[in-house]
């Protein structure tokens, strides 16, 4: 055999893995290598823990509620360290899965820091020595952007850290109004730590749906997170009790205990060796690729947040299950990364597929918007002030559905199912006559048979 690998996978996160199995799987040699935990972010550091993180902050509410439906909930704690030790079991239990299943397919594993010497050339650290594959798939991931150029900087944490906290922080300054600041805010602020978000731009979650990001602001402030819009933060001083002094660029002084940046993620791609193989990378060091994943370099592909598309796990694997049907199975598949159905797992929820209303109507001169915003049935009863959001956008000339936005319980179940009929390229009609559900909170996608209001080349119609 001319190379001691068919394939060989940098990266043991959601598309290595896949790519890594599936090769295996096929019954090529494969071998794959991971510097920290198998499982990558999504498992270890992401959407895993932060989800049941998530599930941890809502029950507080659900105390409350239960008030109005006759219960008495006795004297309730909180454990912050029992979390993290369910947590951290529970990650180790999927590392485990992910370790085992690369070895029923054959893959030979390897703990090691691993970097390109060449085209077909892998470097493993821990080794001290140098494998040679026919095909090598990066996927090493990102990391979140530290922000150095921030003063004190080195005083704040990353997502990465948030999970693991020797203590939970009695108040949080939370830079960022992405996915990750939303999600974390939610989480804090639910755990009953003191909240703040502050974002440098006009309103939370950039790209979203306008009216989306309105209402999760409300609610959020409802909940008690304060929202300081239009600032930076300039600085960061430690004080002697651990206190973090926050000063915001429009001069407040926030003394809080503990200050988390939220700033996007940056590419792993430093020091890895893609010079000497010939990848080449995008001003933001990015792998850049071609519509299949396939690099600069003949013999090497890169998957996932390593790339700049779609920062998704299941993006990753469907880019990974793509390169093995091109690369494997003789058939050329190109990874779609049209009508992605995501989630941000706020409190109340997003769930929302295709286009905002921002965006539509750039794309449609004639958008039928269709909305319904109520309380949901279960707060009947608990007196809970908190909404719901139900929104369709409809290219009025094809009656095609281009955007779904949920907000509110469950949303993101919902955009998983919403995503089926829009990538099917459904139309309101076919809405209109899918009976309704009664009673739940996602009939109001079926009913709601009257434009609330149309834009007409962008201008709202009275
Ligand atoms: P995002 O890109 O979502 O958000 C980054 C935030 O930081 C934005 O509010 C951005 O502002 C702000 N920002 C960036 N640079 C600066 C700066 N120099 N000064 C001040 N503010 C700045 O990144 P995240 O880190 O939250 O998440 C990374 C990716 O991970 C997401 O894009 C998503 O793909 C994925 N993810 C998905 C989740 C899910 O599916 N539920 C959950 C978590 C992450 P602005 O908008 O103005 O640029």
């Amino acid at each position: 055999m001319k190379y001691d690998y068919d394939l060989f996978v940098i990266g043991g996160g959601s598309g290595g893995v896949r790519a890594g199995r599936r090769a295996g799987t096929l019954g090529h040699k494969v071998g794959i290598a991971e510097e920290s935990r198998y499982g990558g972010t999504c498992v270890v550091r992401g959407c895993v823990p932060k989800k049941l993180y998530v599930y941890a902050s809502t029950f507080h509410e659900s105390f409350e509620d239960a008030a109005g439906y006759g219960w008495t909930v006795g004297d309730t704690s909180f454990d912050w360290k029992k979390l993290v030790a369910s947590k951290e079991a529970e990650i180790t239990r999927l590392e485990n899965l992910y370790r085992s299943g690369l070895k029923s397919n054959g893959v030979e594993a390897f703990d090691s820091r691993a970097v390109l010497r060449g085209p077909h050339e892998v470097y493993l650290e821990a080794e001290d020595r140098v494998v040679t594959a026919e095909r090598i798939v990066v996927a090493v991931g990102g990391t979140p952007n530290r922000h150095v150029s921030l003063d004190g900087h080195e005083h704040a944490i990353i997502s990465d850290e948030a999970f693991d906290l020797a203590e939970l922080p009695k108040s949080i300054v939370i830079s960022g109004a992405g996915y990750i600041a939303v999600e974390f805010a939610g989480i804090f602020a639910g755990l009953g730590v003191d909240t703040t978000i502050v974002y440098r731009g006009p309103e939370i979650l950039n790209g979203f749906d306008n009216e989306v990001r309105a209402l999760l602001h409300e609610e959020y402030e409802k909940r008690g997170i304060r929202i300081i819009t239009e600032q930076v933060i300039d600085k960061i001083e430690l004080g002697k009790d651990g206190t973090r002094m926050t000063h915001l660029s429009g001069g407040e002084v926030l003394e809080v205990g503990q200050v988390m940046l939220a700033l996007g993620r940056l590419p792993l791609t430093k020091n890895l060796g893609l010079e000497l193989a010939g990848v080449g990378t995008d001003e933001r060091g990015y792998i850049k690729v071609n519509e299949y994943s396939r690099t600069s370099c003949e013999s090497i592909w890169a998957l996932g947040d390593v790339t700049d598309r779609v920062q998704l796990t299941p993006v990753a694997i469907h880019e990974a299950m793509c390169f093995i049907s091109t690369e494997y199975k003789g058939i050329p598949e190109k990874p779609d990364h049209d009508l992605i159905a995501t989630a941000v797992f706020s409190h109340p929820e997003i769930g929302t597929v295709g286009l905002s209303e921002e965006q539509a109507v750039e794309k449609y001169s004639k958008l039928n918007v269709f909305r319904a915003n109520f309380k949901p049935m279960k707060h009947a009863l608990t007196g809970r002030d908190t909404r719901m959001l139900m929104k369709l956008l409809v290219d009025a000339e094809s009656d095609k559905v281009v955007g779904a936005h949920v907000l509110g319980p469950d949303a993101g179940e919902m955009a998983q199912i919403l995503a089926i009929p829009m990538k099917m390229g459904c139309t309101k009609a076919d809405f209109d006559r899918t009976m309704a559900l009664h009673p739940s909170s996602a009939e109001e996608l079926v009913t709601m048979y009257e434009p609330t209001y149309t834009l007409i080349d962008g201008v709202k119609q009275s």
